[in-house]
Parts: structure tokens; sequence; C-alpha cells
């Protein structure tokens, strides 16, 4: 162990309190020298081992790594190069094998073998585990730089870690990193954070020393502190007596800073043989340091000189450059007053000197830190600014979504107003067609009315005329229709005027003009009929019109009508005088009786005959 120790010390890599670090991670007794001295055994691998078999000891050597270096090597060999490994127990293996080349003072090999894992797909918990001994290495090595994005990759990961011991170490090893950069206002808040959990006696006595390190750093811990004698007491209860004398040391240093030396040298005194006992090269060399400064102080410059020198041998590399700085600048003083002026000046070259070595380790440090915190506040623009640009597209989204949905209720609103249009569409259509059949059609009978009958025998007599083709006008007027309605009623007239409808309806043809003039004359306009013709129609209208049985209505009656006929070659192709020349044969059947069929009578019958002939082809 103390080999290990005195190899990290002169590799100018641990500090006192970084010995802490070592310590706490590694578990090792004092006056042991298992770690160090228990090199890995050469044995080559034999037994080939099942799965199951390489999953129990990768979990025993992960256990037992701290309590049992040598055990723990062992199963290391026995896992290597196992056939039936699989890739998460390989990276598990991986794990505690970078592990031991930390604790073996391999760092560029651990490091190298933590980095390949984060890059892996390993788990996150083996990620988190190798996150914080990269931090750990970082304060080792004082890569400040690494050290921050380490601790920050695991801000990120830690809420996913269930792990409590991980979770533990972890913030330990922020602590420790914190404290030796000298930021010891953050490296308190973690403080807090790690001792709310629940602590192994190892872990709380290295939280209390780490807390009186940040309190006394940063100028607040004071003598008449509780935290001093907690601190011990938890110490040397986890048998972690290195971190019980640091704790002394740093009383002793607040002693000396109260000025009171005395106080500070008895306290000193008092533990100096149990720090000789641990044997730590970086803990005797601070308190041969702090007794030289106390015995200066008390105005004993032969001890100081001698205390002084003896932490000069163990620091004599400057590993631990503080401590170093302190030391020479003791000395030079001593030379001085002892009026050594070429031990002065050689003691005040190499105090210059580590001073200096010293500040430029400080402005790294603080180099390092302003350039993580810058860092940090452009991932946090950088975070900000995605999170504006990822409420955009939101918008953009939620926007897309609204035009969406009013395309859709558009093309609803669209289809409505189409099904709107097209039932009012089909309504007016209907009531269009009610209208149109309204004014050309008789409501009562549904033959044609007076004007629509107009219309059409105007157009029949044109064509007629032009294709000199005869026309036919017959006329007919109900008999004693009045007195019908008055014995019957006006339901049984209307009655009586569709059934004559129907009955001389059935008897024309498609072409004919049947229309009802009004009240109870009606007239059919025969297109391209002669005379004869029209009289035969007539007749057998007036025959169908005689035949209607009214026994239905509940009342017995006769209907008859009186029929005037007429055609073109009589009347001419004149409308008025077609119904006025059949109006007026009607007329003749009334007066010849009623119930007849009358021609009408030209004046000159040989007038008739002519045209007659004339046509004959
Ligand atoms: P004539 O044989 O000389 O023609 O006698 P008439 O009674 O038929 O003649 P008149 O012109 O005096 O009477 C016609 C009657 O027809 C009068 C009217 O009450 C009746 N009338 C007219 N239009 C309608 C109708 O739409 N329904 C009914 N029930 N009666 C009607
Ligand atoms: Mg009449
Ligand atoms: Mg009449």
């Amino acid at each position: 162990m103390f080999k290990l120790l005195k190899k990290l010390t002169a590799s100018n890599l641990v500090t006192s309190s970084g010995l802490i670090m070592l310590l706490v991670f590694t578990n090792l007794a004092p006056y042991s020298f298992a770690y160090a001295s228990s090199a890995v055994p050469h044995q080559t691998q034999s037994t080939i081992l099942t799965s199951a078999e390489v999953t129990a000891k990768l979990a025993l050597a992960d256990s037992k790594k701290r309590q049992d270096p040598a055990l723990f090597k062992k199963l290391l060999v026995e896992l290597k190069n196992q056939p039936s490994i699989s890739a998460e127990q390989l990276h598990t293996f991986n794990f505690l094998t970078a592990y031991d080349d930390l604790y073996s003072g391999q760092y560029n090999k651990s490091k190298s073998k933590f980095k390949r894992l984060l890059q892996s797909n390993a788990n996150q918990l083996v990620k988190f585990r190798a996150n914080y001994l990269l931090v750990h290495l970082a304060t080792m090595t004082r890569d400040w730089q690494d050290g921050l994005k380490y601790i920050a990759d695991n801000v990120v990961l830690s809420p996913k870690i269930n792990d409590t011991e991980s979770s533990q170490n972890n913030l330990l090893a922020i602590i420790i990193f914190y404290n030796h950069l000298g930021q010891h206002q953050i490296a308190l808040y973690y403080i807090e954070r790690l001792a709310q959990k629940n602590l192994s006696s190892r872990n709380a006595c290295a939280l209390k020393q780490q807390s009186l390190e940040a309190k006394f750093n940063l100028k607040i811990l004071k003598l008449t502190s509780n935290d001093f004698k907690a601190a011990v007491n938890t110490c040397i209860n986890a048998k972690f007596l290195i971190a019980a004398n640091l704790v002394h040391i740093h009383k002793a240093k607040l002693y000396l800073q109260e000025n009171l030396p005395k106080m500070a040298l008895r306290l000193l005194l008092h533990n100096l043989d149990g720090v000789m006992a641990t044997q730590y090269p970086s803990l005797i060399a601070e308190m041969n340091n702090v007794l030289a400064k106390a015995y200066l102080a008390g105005n004993d410059p032969a001890n100081a000189e001698k205390h002084a020198k003896a932490a000069l041998k163990v620091n004599d590399n400057m590993s631990n450059l503080l401590q170093g700085v302190d030391t020479y600048a003791l000395l030079y003083q001593l030379a001085k007053k002892q009026q050594n002026l070429s031990n002065a000046l050689y003691y005040l070259e190499k105090y210059s000197n580590a001073e200096k070595a010293h500040l430029e380790g400080e402005k790294a440090k603080h180099l390092a830190f302003q350039l993580a915190e810058h860092n940090a506040f452009e991932q946090e623009s950088q975070i900000k600014l995605l999170n504006e640009q990822n409420n955009a597209l939101a918008a953009e989204q939620a926007l897309a979504k609204i035009q969406a949905a009013n395309k859709k209720l558009v093309i609803v609103l669209l289809s409505i107003i189409i099904l709107v249009l097209a039932i009012l569409g089909t309504r007016l259509w209907h009531s269009h067609k009610r209208v149109k059949e309204l004014a050309e059609f008789d409501p009562l009978t549904g033959i044609l009315n007076r004007g629509h009958f107009t219309q059409l025998t105007q157009s029949a007599l044109k064509y007629c005329q032009s294709a000199e083709q005869d026309l036919s006008v017959i006329m007919f007027d109900l008999d004693h229709f009045k007195k019908i309605n008055d014995s019957y009623g006006h339901l049984c007239g209307d009655w009586a005027l569709k059934q004559v409808t129907k009955a001389c309806d059935i008897i024309g043809r498609k072409n004919d003009i049947f229309a009802r003039l009004g009240g109870e004359e009606f007239c059919l306009v025969l297109p391209s009929c002669n005379i004869d013709v029209a009289i035969h129609r007539a007749e057998a209208c007036r025959a169908a019109i005689e035949a209607i049985i009214t026994e239905q209505t509940g009342c017995e009656f006769t209907i008859t009508a009186s029929f005037g006929v007429t055609d073109v070659k009589r009347s001419g192709y004149d409308l008025d005088k077609l119904l006025a020349d059949s109006d007026m044969a009607a007329y003749a059947s009334k007066h010849a009786g009623r119930n007849r069929v009358t021609i009408h009578q030209v004046p000159d019958e040989s007038k008739v005959e002519e045209l007659d002939n004339a046509w004959v082809l």
C-alpha cells in the first residue's frame, strides 16, 4: 500500500485530500498492502464457465472489489476470455477491469476503457458508474475540463439511476472533484444533498471530512463548531483514520489562523504518532508542514525547520504544490531569521517557483471552470432555442390541424349547401311544374285551360294552314247544368264535370286539343280532321256523356250536352271565327232541343263544296 501511495505521490498525482478519494472508492484498510502487493495472478484461465456462472462471478467480483482486492483480481482472471460471455456481461467485465486498472495506478489504460464503455451500448448504470469513476480519474490527473464534462453527463443520467450505492458514489466523486477544483460552494451544495442520504459509515466519514474541507476553505468554519468532533467520531467508527487525522489537521490550521499556535501544537502532537502509523506520505507531509508552521508561530525555529524539512522530504517533487508553497515560504522565513542568506535565496527561489506553478494550476482550474460554465450557458441557450423551435413546430402543427379541420368544415358546409340547394332546386322545380300546370291546365278536370288551349290551337292552325290540312272544332255546353247544381249540389256538379271530361278524353286521339273553356263549356280541336270525322267524334262524345251513370253520387240524373261543329273550310283558319261558329252551332243545338250535334251552316254551301273538291288530290 505504501509503495502504491508513494508511487502515486511520486507521479505528482495525489494530494493529501485526494487520498480520501482513493480510499473512499477502494476501502483499503490502513496497514494493509493487499491491493498494491497483490499483483494480478498470472495463472492461466482454464475453466470454461456457464453463462450463469459468469453472472455469479461478475456479481461477486463487483461486490468484493473494495473489501477483498485479491479475490477481485482472481475473479477477473477467471472471467477473462470466457466463450459464453454475453455482450452485457462483457460490458460489466470491462467495467471491472477498468476499475482494476484505476486502482493499480494505470490511469490512461483505465480512462480509455471507461471511455470505450461510454461509446458502447452498455446499459445506463454501467455508463453512470464509468462516468463517476472518470470524474474521480479527472480529479487525480487534474483534467478539470474532462471532469466537468463527466459530471454534466451524469447529471443527465442520474434521474434514471435507481442504484443507491452508485448514486452516492457519484455525489461523493463530484464533491471531491469540486473541492479540488476550489469550487467549495458547489461542493457544499452536493454535500448537503448527499447528507440527506442513508450513508455507510465510511461514506459518512468521507462526507464529513469533505464538508470540513469546503467550509475551511470558504472560511466559514469556526473552532467552536461541533463538526470536528462529529467528523472525528464518525471516521474513527469507520476505522478511516486518515480522514480522522485530516480533520485534526484542519482544526490545527484553524487554530493557527486564530493565532493559537499552542492549541495547534497540542492537537498535532497528540495525533502525530497516529499520523505516522498510517504511513501515508501525503498525510505525513501535511502533518509536518502544519507542525512546522505551529512551531514557527510559537517561536521555536529549530523544531519548525525540522518539521518543514520532514515535510519537504515527502513532498520533494511538489506533488502538493500548495503545501510546497507553504513549506518553502516557511524555510525561507527561517533562513532569513537565521541570516543564512544563501539558504534564504535558495528557498525564496524554490518558493517563487512553487508559487508560480501553483498559480498556474489555479489558473487552469479557473479557466476550466469558466469554460464549463460557458458551455453550460451555451447548452442552456441551445436548449432554449430548441424549445422555442419545438414550440414553433408545435404551433405550426396545431395550425396545420386547425387548417385541416377548417378544410373538413368547409367541405361539410359545401356539401350541406349543395344538398340544401338540391332540395330547394327540386322543390322549386316541383313548384315551378305545379305553377306551370296551374297556368296551363284546368285544376278541376285536368284538361287544358282556355289560355293554353288558345296557344296550342293557334300553332295547330298555323301548321294545318301551311300544310293545307283540315282542322275541325267541336264546341259543347252541358244542358241545364244549373239545374244539376241546384238540385244535387255544387259538388255533384263538379263530379259531373269530371265525368264528362273523362268520357270525352277516352274517345279522343293523342293530337286532339281538349279544353274546358269555362263553366260547363268545352272545346275539342281536331287537327288534320275533316268535318265528317268531327261530326262522328261529336256524336260519340254526346253518346258517352248521355251514358254517364250518376248512381254513385247517390242521386240519379241524366247529363247531356249540346254540340256545335265547324271546320276550316266553313270558318277559315281564324281561331275566333272557328270558336264563334262552333259556339253558334252549339247554341243552335240548344235551340233545337239540346243533346244533339249541329254543323255550322255557311250561307253559301256551294263554296264549301268547292273548297272540299279543291283539296281532293
Ligand atoms: P242551358 O242548358 O241553357 O245551358 O242551361 P244551363 O243551366 O246549363 O245554363 P246556365 O248558363 O244558365 O248555367 C250554367 C251553370 O253552370 C251556372 C253555374 O252555376 C254552373 N257552373 C259553372 N261553372 C261551374 C263549376 O265549375 N262547377 C259547378 N258545379 N257548376 C258550375
Ligand atoms: Mg253555358
Ligand atoms: Mg249549359
